[in-house]
């Protein structure tokens, strides 16, 4: 075999799910770091790639649809596309209007710059990404690298080494409709982790929106939305205990929203006769 042949192999091995169709997105937008490593991810699985990311960071987005605004798309090459709207909005339309014939077969949000545990799942953009794919009944993960945001310091190792050992497993396993799942990749130095633990969504130690009032070259004020997060102790089993511990985190997630037992209790409550006034 000719030396660059030979080459060529050792680049790309054999995908191993080569029929599966991924679509891959990030709320980080189209030219985001972590699209790459997602994009990594994505390729050992299969070459039926598409990627489909909002034009602009779309971080804290949350589920939100763009319903006043009209979606421009860009097209940067055959199977890769930007919109400009939210990572909800590129979902939707990649499974309904730009990769064609048919809807993908697995959707791979991120890997998000930051973690997304606890209280952050429900202002992400990045989960909310696999959660319309899950609307849309197309087995989606959401994946985050944890590391410190704000001060600039993300090493992609942890997700670069494991992601995809992690979502292959995941997909031999398999997981309920309405399901979604929630990866968090800890902050190690060298990749090397504890194990790979299941986990449940945890609570915020102490997760306070500071709010940073500036004022502009032209002394108008003006407010920028920030996080002081302080880590504390949070109980085994959940997301933040995993990934301090050096654990990748997952987690499966629903779109019920219900809280059962106020449920029950709030129905026991309203069933009873009501005393007359
Ligand atoms: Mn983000």
């Amino acid at each position: 075999m000719a030396k660059s042949q030979q080459k060529k192999t050792k680049k790309s091995p054999k995908p191993s799910h080569p029929h599966l169709r991924i679509l891959v997105t990030n709320d980080d937008g189209i030219y985001a770091a972590g699209l790459k490593v997602a994009l990594r991810i994505a390729r050992s699985l299969s070459d039926d790639l598409w990627v489909v990311a909002p034009d602009s960071e779309q971080s804290g987005a949350s589920h939100s649809l763009s319903l006043a605004l009209p979606l421009r798309v860009r097209k940067h090459s055959p199977r890769r596309f930007s919109v400009q709207g939210t990572p909800t909005d590129c979902v939707l339309m990649a499974a309904t209007q730009l990769i064609p014939d048919r809807r993908p077969d697995l959707v791979i949000s991120g890997v998000n710059r930051g973690g997304n545990l606890a209280d952050d799942i429900t202002y992400s953009g990045t989960v909310a990404a696999a959660m319309e794919g899950a609307v849309l009944g197309i087995p989606s993960i959401a994946l985050s690298q944890v590391g410190d945001v704000a001060a600039g310091r993300i090493s992609w190792v942890t997700a670069t080494r494991h992601g995809s050992d992690v979502v292959r497993r995941l997909l031999d396993a398999g997981w309920p409709d309405d399901v979604l799942i929630n990866i968090n990749f800890p902050t190690r130095p060298k990749g090397e982790i504890e194990g790979v633990e299941i986990t449940r969504q945890g609570k915020r130690d102490q997760s306070n929106a500071v709010i940073d009032a500036r004022v502009d070259a032209r002394a108008t004020p003006y407010y920028w939305i920030g996080f002081k997060r302080v880590a504390m102790d949070p109980p085994q089993g959940s997301d933040l205990r995993a990934v301090y511990s050096g654990n990748i985190s997952v987690t499966p997630l629903h779109l019920d929203l219900t809280h059962d037992g106020a449920r029950r209790a709030l129905k026991k409550s309203f069933d009873a006769p009501q005393s007359k006034k």
